[in-house]
């Protein structure tokens, strides 16, 4: 793999004293990486790299093919507010046929597991599933954290999600499962941590219960062709989902605090990559 660098601004310029770096791009054939921070875009690549291989080998799906995925890491919080969409957003991803875009408030480690999740999104994406939202944010937690049990990417935060499920009311599912993108619960940090937990709990149960780990691929077709898995799977997701919440009640012994354990080798068997 060979990797170019080059400043947008001004090649080779040296930034005078008590003015902004200027802005460089690392690419290979499958990202771009835009930071005032050359090492810090070379070490992104990196990750994204790993990323784009662990992805391949435990779902089958592949990075955009037609063009790179465009990441842009700001220097700071500051620098990154005047761009995100919404006020609790601590990263994001817009895609299109032509690209595909994620943007975060930095490069560093502390952003590993929003870099997984937005790539997630790029991922789900360029499968051609169209997944509804709550299935778009619940994978996108669950492959954040199957990346950072592997070398050299940070852990994503299951622990806070599960006290989060354990401490605040559940929104009820009928809510999570017809969410819209754009719903008005994501504007608010309290609604929006809650809706990212239960997905990611939703997903984790979907793919990891007994009950429901081998038609999971079967789900995922569903959600492909436009359904959401029939009235009969529903009733049983449903009647699942309130046992999983009653054992995450505070003082119970049970629940998802035994999820706590690393992700397996291999996500699941997915259907194969369709066309965008
Ligand atoms: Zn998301």
């Amino acid at each position: 793999m060979t990797f170019r660098f080059f400043a947008i601004a001004c090649l080779c310029a040296t930034a005078p004293a008590g003015e902004p770096s200027p802005w460089v791009v690392v690419q290979d054939s499958h990202f771009e990486v835009y930071s005032q921070s050359e090492a810090a875009a070379r070490d992104a690549l990196g990750r994204l790299e790993r990323l784009r291989v662990l992805a391949e080998r435990q779902t089958g799906w592949s990075a955009p093919a037609a063009h790179r995925v465009r990441v842009i890491g700001f220097r700071s919080e500051d620098e990154y507010a005047a761009y995100r969409p919404r006020a609790v957003s601590d990263g994001y991803y817009a895609g299109s046929q032509s690209r595909d875009y994620i943007a975060l408030p930095g490069l560093g480690a502390e952003h590993g597991s929003a870099l997984a999740h937005e790539y997630a999104h790029a991922l789900l994406h360029s499968s051609g599933l169209n997944p509804p939202t709550w299935f778009n944010e619940g994978f996108a937690e669950v492959f954040a954290d199957a990346a950072g049990a592997s070398p050299g990417a940070d852990r994503g935060d299951v622990a806070a999600r599960l006290q989060l499920l354990r401490r605040r009311p559940w929104l009820p599912l009928a809510e999570i499962v017809s969410l819209p993108a754009d719903s008005p619960l994501f504007e608010n940090r309290e609604s929006a941590e809650m809706i990212y937990a239960e997905t990611w709990a939703l997903t984790e149960m979907l793919f990891r219960a007994p009950g429901y780990a081998p038609r999971f691929g079967g789900l995922l077709a569903s959600i492909g062709a436009g359904a959401e898995g029939g009235r009969r799977s529903k009733r049983r997701t449903a009647s699942r989902w309130r046992r999983s919440r009653a054992m995450c009640a505070p003082g119970s012994a049970g629940g998802p605090a035994r999820q706590l354990r690393p992700m397996p080798c291999r996500l699941w068997s997915l259907p194969p990559r369709r066309g965008r």
